[in-house]
C-alpha cells in the first residue's frame, strides 16, 4: 500500500516524551484537517528523525534559533528540504511560541522559524546553499515548484506552549494536581481552563507558573485525553495550526483520498 503522505514530525521537546506527543496531538489535527480521515499508518506515515540524527541536536536546547545557523542547523535544513522534494513529503515542526495568543505577532520564535528554517529550506532548494541534500543530482526547481514544497512545511506552534493545549485534557490534568498537593487554587483554575476553552491560550509559561506540581511530567497521557473538537472551537492557537493545515492543498488531497 502507497503511503498518500509521509509526514516527517519534528519537535522542540527533547524529553521522551515529546515525539510521542507530539505525534498524538498531529493525528488529532489531521482529523480536523479532513473529517473522516483514515489514519492508518500505511496511509499516512508520521515519522521522527532517526535517533543520534543531528539535525535533533539542531531542533533540542534550542540551537535552531541561533544566527548564524550552526552546523547542526545546517543539517536540519538539509533533512527537511530532503523530505519536502520528496512525493507525498511533508514536515510538521512543534515550537513553542513562548507567548500568550494576544501577544503572538511579538514572538521571536515565530519569526525565527519563518527567516531562519523557512528561509533556509528555501536557499537549499534554490540551489544556493553549499551543502548537497540528496546523494542523486538535485534537479533544479522552478520557483512555483519551491513554493509548493515549502507550503508542505507546516508548523504547531502553540500559545505559550505544547502544554497550554496538554492542559485541556482537564479531567487527567486534575487528578495529576491533586496527587500531588492539596491546592484549591489549583482545582479551580482547571475548572476555569475546562468551562472556557479559551482560557489556557493566555496562561503565561503554564508549566512552570501555573501548575509546577504537574509540569511536564504527564504530556503523553494528556495528549490522549487531548479534547480537540472543543480546544478548535475555542479559535485560539490549535485552530490557528489546524486551519494552516487546511491551506495547504497537497496536505488535505492526500489527506482526502
Ligand atoms: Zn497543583
Amino acid at each position: 500500500m502507497a503511503a498518500r503522505a509521509r509526514i516527517l514530525a519534528l519537535t522542540e521537546d527533547s524529553g521522551r516524551q515529546g515525539q510521542p506527543t507530539l505525534q498524538k496531538i498531529l493525528k488529532e489535527a489531521l482529523k480536523l484537517v479532513v473529517v473522516g480521515v483514515d489514519l492508518n499508518p500505511a496511509r499516512v506515515r508520521i515519522e521522527p528523525l532517526p535517533e543520534n540524527d543531528r539535525a535533533l541536536h539542531a531542533i533540542h536546547a534550542n540551537q535552531w534559533k541561533q544566527q548564524p545557523p550552526t552546523r547542526d542547523t545546517v543539517i536540519l535544513l538539509s533533512a527537511i528540504a530532503a523530505r519536502l522534494l520528496e512525493p507525498a513529503g511533508f514536515v510538521v515542526f512543534h515550537f513553542d511560541t513562548d507567548r500568550v495568543w494576544s501577544q503572538r505577532e511579538s514572538s521571536e520564535n515565530r519569526q525565527k522559524f519563518e527567516t531562519i528554517i523557512r528561509d533556509g529550506v528555501r536557499r537549499i532548494l534554490k540551489g544556493g546553499a553549499p551543502l548537497p541534500v540528496t546523494p542523486r543530482a538535485r534537479p533544479t526547481l522552478t520557483a512555483e515548484q519551491i513554493e509548493a514544497a515549502l507550503s508542505r512545511l507546516l508548523v504547531l506552534s502553540p500559545c505559550y506552549s505544547m502544554e497550554s493545549w496538554l492542559y485541556q485534557a482537564t479531567n487527567e490534568l486534575l487528578p495529576r494536581c491533586q496527587g500531588r498537593h492539596s491546592s484549591e487554587e489549583h482545582q479551580q483554575l482547571i475548572s476555569a481552563w475546562a468551562a472556557d476553552r479559551t482560557r489556557l491560550d493566555e496562561v503565561h509559561r503554564p508549566k512552570d507558573e501555573a501548575l509546577p506540581c504537574v509540569a511536564d511530567h504527564h504530556n503523553e497521557t494528556l495528549s490522549k485525553s487531548f479534547p480537540a473538537d472543543d480546544v478548535w472551537m475555542a479559535e485560539r492557537s490549535f485552530h490557528e495550526s489546524v486551519e494552516r493545515m487546511q491551506a495547504c492543498t497537497a496536505l488535505v488531497e492526500a489527506l482526502g483520498h
